[in-house]
């Protein structure tokens, strides 16, 4: 269709995917697949950036991301996957935007800076390549005109950056990039399973109740916030809710209802999965098939921005 809209959107090939990319990205995903025109990047550039040490889990990881969106419903006679690396414009486009983009405006992203910040008190060496990811994703985003980029909440601050770019490129040269919006998933970021990331004294969330009789308090409880989740038994999550408030219900209780709520979610997925493993050679040609399709689109980008740049001699 000529007139649907694209969307970018991708993880790193970094390891397991686990249920955060779920919520705060591939349920999205699925759903989005059926309306616009998507392009779903492995980003091994960007994983190079602080992984290099570890190629051999970029390597193997690979294979295993793509494994996984198969196995949870994506698409890809609907959409592309993309390896980035395999794309080379990714590449170029984000040499011409480094030339726009000013120090110390690159050096103001505060997602940039938290990793930064981050690595650094692990003592690990901060490479240009990591430095300039930010640029990179812009690259990603634009490369082929996405309008809407489908993210967790982490990912915000980078597409405003990417939103910057576009902005400033077309200022400079004309049009030759939509703007895209970031659109965040139904639980923006989810917390680990001990609560950690969003636990804090005060919001009074942070200590464990001693006995089942004890009242809880649901809101701050991360085994509910899972609940509603994935439990697609509702009445259960009420009922365990309703009894919680009053104490008349433990967390173990809570807890090994939401492992089999959990299970029985993953039991689908997981069968799927299993196919996939068996035929690692049709995830392969998904790969070259998706990212031979972006590679056409990208050609044509590149076209477009050596004509708007006026970075053409013969
Ligand atoms: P890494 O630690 O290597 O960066 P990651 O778990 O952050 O891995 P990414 O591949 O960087 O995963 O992110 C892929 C997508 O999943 C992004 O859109 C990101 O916002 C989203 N995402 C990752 N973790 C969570 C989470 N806990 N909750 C919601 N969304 C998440
Ligand atoms: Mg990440």
């Amino acid at each position: 269709m000529a007139d649907q809209q694209r969307i970018l959107t991708g993880m790193r090939p970094t390891g397991q995917l686990h249920l955060g990319h779920y919520l705060g990205a591939l349920e999205n995903w699925i759903q989005m697949q059926h309306e616009y025109e998507c392009f779903f990047l492995i980003a091994d550039y960007q994983a190079m950036g602080d992984h290099l040490d570890d190629i051999g889990l970029i390597q193997r990881s690979v294979l295993e991301v793509a494994t996984d969106w198969l196995a949870v419903g994506l698409d890809p006679e609907k959409s592309s996957f993309v390896i980035q690396s395999y794309v080379p414009e990714h590449a170029e486009l984000t040499m011409f935007f480094s030339m726009l983009i000013p120090l110390n405006q690159h050096q103001r992203n505060p997602t940039l800076r938290a990793e930064t910040a981050q690595l650094e008190s692990e003592s690990q060496s901060i490479t240009l390549g990591f430095f300039n990811y930010p640029i990179s994703q812009a690259a990603d985003i634009l490369l082929p005109k996405a309008h809407l980029v489908p993210v967790g909440e982490d990912q915000v601050a980078h597409i405003e950056y990417t939103r910057d770019v576009a902005r400033r490129f077309n200022r400079l040269y004309g049009e030759v990039f939509p703007v895209p919006r970031a659109r965040v998933g139904r639980v923006p970021r989810l917390v680990g399973t001990d609560g950690q990331a969003k636990m804090s004294k005060s919001l009074n969330n942070a200590n464990p109740r001693m006995r089942a009789t004890d009242p809880g308090v649901v809101e701050y409880n991360p085994a509910f916030l899972y609940h509603d989740a994935f439990n697609d038994n509702t009445d259960e999550v009420a009922e365990l809710k309703e009894r919680y408030s009053a104490g008349t219900v433990g967390d173990m209780e809570v807890k090994d209802r939401l492992v089999d709520a959990i299970n029985r979610f993953l039991e689908p997925i997981r069968e799927r999965r299993s196919w996939y493993e068996d035929h690692p050679d049709f995830v392969r040609d998904v790969l070259k098939a998706g990212t031979e399709r972006e590679r056409a689109i990208a050609r044509q980008t590149i076209e477009d921005v050596r004509q708007a740049m006026q970075v053409v001699y013969t």
